[in-house]
Parts: structure tokens; C-alpha cells; sequence
């Protein structure tokens, strides 16, 4: 009988009713793989917040144990890529959806869902970083390929004090390029600044309904929010510019035109990173290893024990979270 371990496991009822409960579980009651984990740590990101509170249906099968990227070093393999003390980063591929996930100190995993861990980061650097970081990686990549230099104009970023928007804004000011922040949090405005936001502009001036095309105001745009905001960012995109489009804080719907496109040549670029690829992963997190600034690591992150998980899964799908949240597992 191999030794038990905590985990956080998500149940629900005849009635459709969820509970989260700390449960003790053994390696027997991990799902199929081939590499087992020790989760050294997770993350909260906004959809494990949907998932924890049941706000949507992230979870789709019962029970499971919920968090969609964890970092750890692998204890046992049937994987010839990965031996027993390789260190780790998982995000994503439907684990903490259908697949047991982060929040338990074990995960049993397939190996070709694993990206290495950067030699110069810790568990806790990658999870500050975390699924919410890697996306805006994957943003700001697909502006790069796009020709949106920093030459081209501003790169206006919406959501910007949550953990996407915060990365974004650290990476992108890194690179050289000028930020616009859109926060709906007058209080994080010097935060957002020290992130490397040249201005901030209130979230209300992209909140309405959107003109087909409105004044030129940035080259590109990494959208955390969708709805009326991303209709707006695409509006007043210039000639030639694209938007990164990944998130949907603010809404699923896009009440835009073809206007943009069709008058200004602008291109919205769809991002996901659950079933990205695994070599644009690496690339991913080579360029974070690389591009990504160790200070706003720190000043972004708020470091948590494992059991103020579902506290916090409230505060995140409230947008009261700053940056990113990680949970110790050690
Ligand atoms: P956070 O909750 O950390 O950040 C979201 C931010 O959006 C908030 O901090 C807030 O920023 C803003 N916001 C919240 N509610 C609203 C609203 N009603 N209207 C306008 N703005 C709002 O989440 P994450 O950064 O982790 O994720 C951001 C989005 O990206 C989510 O929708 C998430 O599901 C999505 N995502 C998608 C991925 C993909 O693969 N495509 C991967 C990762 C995330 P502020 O207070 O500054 O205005």
C-alpha cells in the first residue's frame, strides 16, 4: 500500500450540488499515465476559480481533483523522455478538467504533457508565472509573429492588474514596448505602473457598446476581457495592427463589426493554451526564462498555503485577486 497524500477533491451530488473537500488519497486513486509527480507547487488562475466555485463547467467528470498547472519533480517514470528527479511544469491538456489535476501533492500525468522546468527558476517562479503568465507569453509571441514591433505604436492591455494582464505588461515593457494598462481598479494603478505600463486608462472607456471604428490609439492588443472591451480594443487598433484575444473576464460574446478588419487590415489572433502544441510551449517557456523580470516575479505573486484554496477561488471570479496567486505544496 504506497503512502497517502492530501488532496483537494471536488464533488457533486444527485442534485448537482458541489463540494470541495481535503480528502487523503493514495497513488491507487490517480488516473492513468505514465510519470507521477510530486506536486511541489500549483496556482490558482481564474479558470480554476470557475471551476472551484462551480461558476462554469470547467470540471467534467466527478469527482476530481480541480488546478490546471502545477510545478514538482518527477518521482517514478514509464516515459523515456523523463527520469525520477526531472523537474517539471504541466499546464493545461484537460488536467484539473477531466484528468485529476494540481491540487493534491501527488499527479499522475502523461509524459508529453510535461515541459522541463528553466534551469534558473524554482517550482514557485514557474507557478507565479503559471498557466495565466505562459498565455500572455503566447500573446505576446503572436503579436511578435504578427510584425507588431515596438516601433509600430502602443500595445494596449485589458484586465491588466489580474495574473494575465500583469505578465503581459512586464513582458511587453521588457521588450521595449509602450504599454496602455486598462484596469477597472483605480487602486492598482501605481502597480500596474511599476509593472512598466506607460499609461493607464480606466476598464469604463472600452466597457461600452463599440463603434464600428473608432480613433487609432495602439498597434496591438493583449485582451484578457472579450465582449464590448475586446470590440473596442479592435476598433481603435491601427491600420496594419493585431489583437492577441485569450480571455473572457468580461464576457463570451464579441458584439464587433467586420469594420476593423475589413477597413484597417486589423487581425485578431485567437490564443489557447490548453492543447497548444509542445514545441510552442518550450518555446514559451524558454522566452519567460529569458524575458520575463525576476522583481515583478516577486511583486506580482502572493504566496499561499494549501488550504486557503477555496477562499481564494472566491476572491479570483470576484476580480479581486492582484497578479498571481501560488500555493506552496512543499
Ligand atoms: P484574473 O482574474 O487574474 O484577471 C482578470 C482581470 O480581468 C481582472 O483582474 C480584472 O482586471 C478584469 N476583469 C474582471 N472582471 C471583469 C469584467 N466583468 N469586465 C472587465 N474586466 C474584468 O484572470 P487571469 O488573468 O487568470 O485570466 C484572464 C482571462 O484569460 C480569463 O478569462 C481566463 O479564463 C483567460 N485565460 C485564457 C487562457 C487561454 O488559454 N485562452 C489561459 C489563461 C487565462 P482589472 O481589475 O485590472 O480591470
Amino acid at each position: 500500500m504506497s503512502e497517502s497524500f492530501t488532496a483537494l477533491l471536488a464533488s457533486q451530488d444527485e442534485a448537482k450540488n458541489q463540494t470541495n473537500s481535503f480528502v487523503e488519497l493514495t497513488d491507487a486513486d490517480l488516473m492513468d499515465g505514465d510519470i507521477t509527480v510530486a506536486v511541489e507547487a500549483t496556482t490558482i488562475n481564474y479558470k480554476d476559480g470557475l471551476a472551484l466555485t462551480g461558476k462554469a463547467p470547467v470540471i467534467r467528470r466527478w469527482p476530481l481533483i480541480p488546478g490546471i498547472d502545477f510545478a514538482g519533480t518527477v518521482i517514478s517514470s514509464e516515459n523515456p523522455d523523463w527520469k525520477p528527479g526531472d523537474k517539471v511544469i504541466l499546464n493545461g491538456w484537460g488536467v484539473g478538467e477531466t484528468h485529476h489535476g494540481a491540487y493534491a501533492k501527488r499527479a499522475r500525468v502523461k509524459g508529453e504533457w510535461l515541459v522541463p522546468l528553466p534551469s534558473s527558476m524554482s517550482a514557485i517562479d514557474a507557478m507565479i508565472v503559471g498557466t495565466a503568465g505562459y498565455t500572455a507569453m503566447l500573446c505576446v509571441m503572436a503579436l511578435e509573429r504578427h510584425g507588431i514591433t515596438p516601433d509600430r505604436g502602443p500595445v494596449v492591455v485589458t484586465g491588466a492588474a489580474g495574473g494575465v494582464g500583469s505578465v503581459a505588461i512586464s513582458l511587453l515593457s521588457k521588450l521595449g514596448y509602450e504599454v496602455i494598462a486598462s484596469t477597472g481598479r483605480h487602486s492598482e494603478h501605481a502597480y500596474l505602473k511599476s509593472l512598466g505600463a506607460t499609461d493607464v486608462i480606466e476598464r469604463s472607456e472600452l466597457a461600452g457598446p463599440a463603434r464600428p471604428l473608432g480613433k487609432e490609439r495602439w498597434a496591438g492588443g493583449v485582451d484578457t476581457v472579450g465582449s464590448n472591451t475586446l470590440a473596442n480594443v479592435l476598433s481603435m487598433t491601427k491600420y496594419g495592427g493585431a489583437v492577441a484575444a485569450c480571455g473572457l473576464a468580461g464576457g463570451m460574446d464579441l458584439p464587433s463589426s467586420v469594420a476593423p478588419f475589413i477597413l484597417r487590415g486589423v487581425s485578431l489572433l485567437g490564443i489557447d493554451s490548453v492543447m497548444a502544441p509542445r514545441e510552442l510551449r518550450i518555446e514559451a517557456w524558454q522566452r519567460i526564462e529569458k524575458d520575463l523580470d525576476r522583481e515583478h516575479l516577486r511583486a506580482i505573486s502572493t504566496l499561499m498555503p494549501f488550504d486557503a484554496l477555496p477562499n481564494a477561488a472566491h476572491d479570483i471570479v470576484e476580480g479581486k485577486v492582484r497578479g498571481r496567486l501560488v500555493i506552496d505544496m512543499s
